[in-house]
């Protein structure tokens, strides 16, 4: 680019502003270097109309305005990179939330899987030292899911889905206690139902404690009937502290409050 053609510049050429590219006053004697060729009007490709650029400034000119060039080029060139990356990115994302959940879910039904020692006896506990239903057992609810479209919510499907478990209200930090002795089989965050413990009773009886701010069993201990095992938070999928109890004979969803009569406030 730089001296790519022969002619001469003009006077007029000279005296006009510096080139796009220029570097200012200091390098105004070898303007005539870099000036357009006569008759041309300075553009941003005056490197392929500059004169014969023999001495190093005048190529440095010249090598400034095609860095310029490509500076637009490349701040085009990044933005397009960075738009693909946050694509990838996002669809990276989901495809990792889809491998935790999918994990989730498989975590979940290998703790049914299990064929744990009767370890339950007729010795229970409750779950709370004070019951607050919220929500009953096996009510249904109408999930409804959103997208947003220029900031408004557009309805984009409903489903109704069955509550397995009991919410018993409480306040963040109180305890929890496993229902009855047992040996914890899990005990992680989750996605949807927060920091999760799962206790084996044996006989395919199986308690879980969802939602709760703190985790104070490890998978593998024996705990006892009425032991703390965590406390009552508002973790993964929940719109307030509480305790959501569940009870699965083989996995299978029951009532808890079908094994034993909890005294029930209100
Ligand atoms: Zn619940």
């Amino acid at each position: 680019m730089a001296g790519g053609e022969e002619s001469d510049p003009s006077p007029e050429a000279a005296e006009s502003p510096d080139p796009p590219g220029g570097s200012g006053t200091e390098n105004r004697e070898n303007l005539s270097a870099v000036q357009p060729a006569p008759g041309k009007e300075p553009s941003s490709e005056s490197g392929s109309d500059t004169g014969p650029a023999h001495d190093s400034q005048s190529a440095l000119d010249s090598a400034d305005s095609e860095i310029q060039e490509t500076a637009e080029e490349r701040e085009k060139r990044e933005q397009k990179e960075k738009q693909a990356l946050e694509e990838e990115k996002s669809e990276e994302q989901l495809s990792n939330f889809m491998k935790k959940i999918t994990l989730e879910k498989s975590l979940r039904s290998q703790v049914f899987e299990r064929k744990g020692n009767d370890l339950i006896t007729s010795r229970l506990s409750h779950p709370r030292d004070m019951h607050y239903v919220t929500s009953q057992c096996f009510t249904s609810r109408v999930k409804v899911s959103y997208r947003y479209e220029n900031g408004r919510r557009v309805e984009v499907g409903r489903r109704v889905v069955m509550h397995n478990g009991v919410d018993l209200r409480g306040r963040p930090g109180t305890p929890i206690y496993s229902i009855a002795d047992g040996q914890v089989v899990l005990a992680r965050s989750m996605h949807f139902e927060g920091n999760f413990t799962i206790i084996d009773h044996g006989l395919g009886i199986f308690s879980g404690y969802m939602h709760q701010s703190n985790l104070r069993v490890q998978v593998g201990q024996y705990v006892r009937a009425g032991e703390r095992i965590g406390d009552v938070g508002n973790t993964g999928y929940s719109t307030g502290p509480h305790l959501h109890l569940s009870l699965w004979i083989r996995g299978v969803p029951v009532d808890p409050i079908s094994l034993y009569s909890l005294p029930i406030r209100d």
